[in-house]
C-alpha cells in the first residue's frame, strides 16, 4: 500500500532544503513502518546539507524521532500496530563481533546502513517515483518512515513522543559519551568544548555521574547560559577569555580528568587532547570533514599515557540506555523539557536550520 506524506529533502547541497509529497513504501520482511510524531533538528543532519557528512542527494533527512507504529513487516514479533517507538539511527544486528562484544555502536550492519536500508534500498520515492536516499538509514524528517525493526527501541505510551525524540541522537550521544564510553567518575574534573545540542547532554551526563567540576567552552555566551542551566560549574568564552587549555589547566590544577570535543573541529580536537592530565581522557564526539586530520605533539605520548578516544553514537546500546534514560527522564533527573527551547513545523525546517546556526536554541524539534 504505502503512505504518501510530507518529507524534508535535500536536493542539492548548500540550498534550502525542499519539503516536499513522497511516498513511503510499506514495511518488507522484518521492517516496520512508523508514523513521525517528532523529529529533533540535529547538527548532523545539517552537516548532510553543507557535505560535511558526505551522504548523496536526494536524500530524506532526520534520525532523531519518535512516533507511533502503523505497519508492520514479515517477520517482526517483537512490535505490534500502535506501539511508540524510538528511533535508533544505526540498526545493531545483535550477531557481529561488535555487537556480541557489547559494543552494537560499532555493528557491522550499522556501518553499511548509511543512506539506504541495511539492505541497500531505498522506501521513499519523490512525486516522479525517483528513489531518494534514507539519512543515516533512516529518513525520519517525515510524516512516515519505514525502518529496519533493529533501528527502533519500544518506548512507554505515558512519555511524551517530543521529548522521546532526543534520547536517539543527542541524549544518546552526549550522555553515553560521558557515561558509557569515558565512565566518567565521581567526583572528577570534565571539560566540554561546545555547548550545542551534544555538548549540553555531555555535560548533563557528567552532572549524572557526579562530576565536581564541569567546564564549558563556547564562542556564543547563550550557549555558555545553557551549559550552566545543564550542569556546568564553570565556563569559558575563548573569544574574551583567550586560550581555554590554560584556563581550564588553571580551573583543574594542571588538567581536567575528562575532556570532550563536540564540535568537529581538529584544532580543537588537539585542544581537547591538552586539556587533560597526565591519564586522562580526551574523547572525540564531533564528526569533522572526511579529509580533516590533527596534529599531536608525539614526544610526550608515552610519558603521560592519555587515552585519545572518539565516541559513536555514545557507545549507545539502545535497548538497555534508552529505557535507563527515560526513566531518569521520568524521576526529573534528566532534562528533557528543558532542551526542546523551540518547535516547528515540517514547513519550517529552513527557518529552524537557520535558528540552529545562530545558536537559538537548546533543541528545535519539528512536530508532525
Ligand atoms: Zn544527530
Ligand atoms: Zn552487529
Amino acid at each position: 500500500m504505502g503512505k504518501r506524506g510530507k518529507a524534508a529533502i535535500v536536493r542539492e547541497r548548500n540550498k534550502p532544503v525542499s519539503v516536499e509529497e513522497v511516498e513511503v513504501e510499506s514495511p518488507r520482511r522484518g521492517e516496520v513502518m512508523v508514523k513521525i510524531a517528532a523529529c529533533g533538528v540535529c547538527h548532523s543532519d545539517f552537516s548532510a546539507i553543507n557535505g560535511t557528512i558526505p551522504m548523496p542527494p536526494p536524500l530524506v533527512l532526520g534520525h532523531e524521532a519518535a512516533g507511533v507504529v502503523e505497519e508492520v513487516g514479515e517477520g517482526v514479533e517483537e512490535i505490534a500496530i500502535g506501539d511508540h517507538v524510538a528511533i535508533v539511527w544505526i540498526p545493531m544486528c545483535g550477531r557481529c563481533r561488535y555487537c556480541v562484544e557489547g559494543r552494537p555502536a560499532l555493528c557491522d550492519m550499522g556501518a553499511k546502513a548509511v543512506f539506504t536500508l541495511p539492505d541497500g534500498t531505498s522506501r521513499l520515492k519523490d512525486r516522479e517515483g525517483k528513489p531518494l536516499n534514507h539519512y543515516a538509514g533512516v529518513a525520519v524528517m517525515a510524516e512516515h518512515a519505514t525502518v529496519h525493526r533493529d533501528n527502533l527501541v519500544k518506548i512507554g505510551p505515558a512519555i511524551p513522543l517530543d521529548k522521546a525524540a532526543l534520547i536517539g541522537c543527542a541524549v544518546m550521544t552526549g550522555v553515553g559519551a560521558a557515561i558509557n564510553t569515558a565512565k566518567v567518575q565521581p567526583g572528577s574534573s570534565v571539560a566540554v568544548f561546545g555547548a550545542g545540542g551534544i555538548g549540553l547532554n555531555v555535560i548533563q551526563g557528567a552532572a549524572l555521574a557526579g562530576a565536581e567540576k564541569i567546564i564549558a567552552v563556547d564562542l556564543e555566551e547563550r550557549k555558555l547560559d545553557f551549559a550552566r542551566q545543564f550542569g556546568a560549574t564553570h565556563t569559558i568564552n575563548p573569544g574574551s577569555a583567550g586560550n581555554p587549555v590554560a584556563k581550564i589547566r588553571e580551573l583543574t590544577g594542571g588538567g581536567a580528568d575528562y575532556a570532550f570535543e563536540c564540535i568537529g573541529i581538529p584544532e580543537v580536537i588537539a585542544q581537547t587532547y591538552d586539556a587533560v592530565h597526565k591519564g586522562g581522557t580526551a574523547v572525540v564526539v564531533g564528526v569533522t570533514r572526511p579529509d580533516a586530520t590533527v596534529t599531536l605533539g608525539t614526544f610526550m605520548m608515552p610519558f603521560q599515557e592519555k587515552v585519545l578516544t572518539g565516541s559513536m553514537y555514545g557507545s549507545a546500546r539502545p535497548k538497555i540506555d534508552f529505557p535507563r534514560l527515560l526513566a531518569l527522564y521520568q524521576s526529573n533527573r534528566l532534562k528533557l523539557d528543558e532542551l526542546v527551547t523551540a518547535t516547528y513545523s515540517i514547513d519550517e525546517i529552513n527557518r529552524a536550520f537557520e535558528d540552529m546556526q545562530k545558536g537559538v536554541n537548546a533543541r528545535g524539534v519539528l512536530i508532525m
